[in-house]
């Protein structure tokens, strides 16, 4: 899309999903908004790339499983069905295939997910049970809201919760690592690694304390893994349709040179072709702290201390990704399904993963820089919607946990990822050995590859930030920015640096809509009841 003005009521960084949630709702409120795109389309990690050597084979090379999304409340205010989303939420959700062909599974059915488990441990899906109920109304009364709203400081946080005894537990259990949580309260090594590795993963170091809860909530929420039909893209095109119904304007393929001020408030930004756009009422970034407070901001505008915070906001060590997706004549047929023909239809698969302590191994290849024996997990997207791929074909992808900077210096990912490649496949293949014959092409993906195309995803971080050193809640991206609004009036941020923080959630972009349309005494008659009243009644 071009632009049909330089003026606007906002301008917002970045045309990640959070962005264009949030321009979609501003300008449902009659604000005239345009976003700046460094690439050729919209979306950030919304991404479905068309294999350019084999047409109509299609890849998502950046997100893919998308939790709950069409529970999410901009899901339905922003009509995106009208605008062409569609998901499908497969019914065996996830299945931690094991080498002896057994396999621990989540389904959409809890009964038939504790079934599963049984199969290891009665004790274990007794206490699985156990903490979905207890989970059940903590995450509808206070985890569900909390993610919908601008977070509350920590400290009134923590006064509300202690009121109520959901709030206390909640408290008691979070306090915890998911670690710790899970090696007191399971017995069976492959219950321990397949809840830790599925219920952490991308999200938390496991290690870290203040997320002990993450595995009881996410056991008790109401959502699971969806598929995008026509690949994640499709979700970014309903949102642009979206926007573009409201008036709004993305334009791009153009790079940013500064954000401009004048008078100490944030009043447009300037491309690197040196054109200008003003915004008479504010400027939202969908990029990272880095980025916003250190590149874009001219240096005698950003406070001392803000930009110490910005240049000590840290990335997630374990979040970035290796990929390698494949271009198939048939679906991968696992061994395993010999046994369990059911695990033919699993959406997720994960592979490589048979006890806890190779948890650790990972923690210690990223941590050195080396790659650890392969735990990988991923899907035939076709299996679900062959829109996907030519008609009878396939494709198929996995990912593996790998440290950015490989032996210390993430340029040696360029030289060795197509022979990481191929030993991911050579492991992919002992599980599934159709994958010989039916192979037609493969690519890769390194983590640097994921910092080049998104440069707001540092060090490969596709969370754009850790949940570590404090980065949560009213505290991320950093305090005192963490209500979504910078040091000066008219600035906003609106990524996935800020509360809730990354994956494709749309609720950093959805609050931060909350937080503009208050700052401008515009109407939000779609927006939640306020997080306080909700806590306090909780
Ligand atoms: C390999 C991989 C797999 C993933 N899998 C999943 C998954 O299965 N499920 C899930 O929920 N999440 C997944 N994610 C994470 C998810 O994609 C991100 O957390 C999410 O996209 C972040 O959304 P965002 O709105 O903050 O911004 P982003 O999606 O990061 O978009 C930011 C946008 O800003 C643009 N930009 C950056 N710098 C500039 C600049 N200087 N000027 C102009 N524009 C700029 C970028 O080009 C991009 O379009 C995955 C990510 C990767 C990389």
């Amino acid at each position: 899309m071009g632009t049909s003005q330089t003026t606007y009521d906002g301008i917002i960084l970045g045309s990640g999903h959070n962005s264009l949630v949030l321009q979609a709702y501003l300008c449902k409120a009659g604000l005239k908004v345009l976003t700046i795109e460094r690439r050729d389309t919209a979306g950030g990690g919304l991404t479905t790339l068309e294999d350019p050597r084999h047409p109509g084979f299609l890849h998502n090379t950046h997100s893919f499983y998308h939790r709950a999304i069409n529970r999410m409340p901009w899901y339905k205010d922003l009509r995106l069905e009208l605008h062409g989303a569609r998901y499908l939420e497969p019914e065996l959700n996830v299945a931690l295939i094991l080498r002896n062909g057994d396999a621990l599974e989540w389904w959409t059915s809890f009964d038939k997910t504790a079934d599963s488990f049984a199969a290891f441990s009665s004790r274990d899906a007794a206490t699985l049970r156990r903490w979905r109920e207890d989970f059940l109304p903590i995450v509808e009364r206070i985890l569900i809201p909390e993610g919908q709203s601008p977070p509350l400081p920590a400290e009134q946080r923590q006064r509300l919760l202690e009121k109520s005894p959901e709030g206390r537990y909640l408290l008691k259990v979070s306090a915890l690592s998911p670690l710790e949580f899970v090696q007191a309260e399971f017995e069976h090594p492959v219950v321990q690694a397949g809840l830790l590795f599925f219920n952490g993963l991308r999200e938390v170091d496991l290690r870290c304390r203040g997320f002990g809860h993450h595995i009881a909530a996410l056991l008790a929420s109401p959502g699971k893994a969806q598929i995008c039909v026509g690949g994640s893209a499709a979700l970014a095109r309903a949102l642009v349709s979206a926007v573009g119904e409201a008036g709004g304007e993305v334009l791009v393929q153009t790079e940013l040179r500064r954000i401009l001020t004048r008078n100490s408030r944030a009043m447009g930004v300037e491309t690197a072709s040196g054109e200008i756009f003003e915004a008479r009422h504010f400027v939202a970034s969908g990029l990272n702290p880095q980025q916003t407070f250190l590149e874009l901001l001219d240096d005698g505008i950003v406070p001392q201390d803000w930009k110490q915070k910005a240049r000590d906001f840290q990335y997630n060590l374990l979040a970035p990704l290796f990929a390698l997706h494949l271009n198939l004549t048939e679906a991968p047929r696992y061994e395993a399904a010999k046994k369990h023909p059911h695990l033919q239809q699993a959406f997720m698969v994960i592979l490589g993963l048979e006890n806890i302590s190779q948890f650790f191994e990972i923690v210690r290849h990223h941590e050195t820089g080396t790659i650890p024996s392969p735990v990988m997990w991923g899907s035939c997207p076709t299996l679900f919607d062959p829109s996907q791929a030519p008609i009878g074909m396939h494709t198929a992808f996995m990912w593996e946990k790998l440290p950015y900077g490989l032996r210390g210096n993430p340029v040696h990912w360029d030289s060795e990822k197509i022979q990481h490649g191929q030993k991911m496949l050579e492991a992919w293949r002992q599980y599934a050995p159709n994958l010989s014959e039916a192979l037609i092409d493969s690519f890769t993906r390194s983590p640097l590859d994921i910092e080049r195309s998104f440069p707001n995803m540092r060090e490969g971080d596709l969370l754009v930030g850790a949940f570590s050193n404090g980065q949560v809640g009213a505290n991320r991206p950093f305090p005192g920015a963490g209500h979504y609004r910078g040091h000066i009036p008219g600035l906003y941020l609106c990524g996935s640096s800020c509360h809730p923080g990354g994956n494709i959630t749309g609720l950093p972009g959805y609050n931060c809509a909350q937080v503009i349309l208050s700052d401008l005494g515009l109407p939000a008659p779609w927006a939640p009841p306020s997080l306080f009243d909700r806590l306090t009644n909780s």
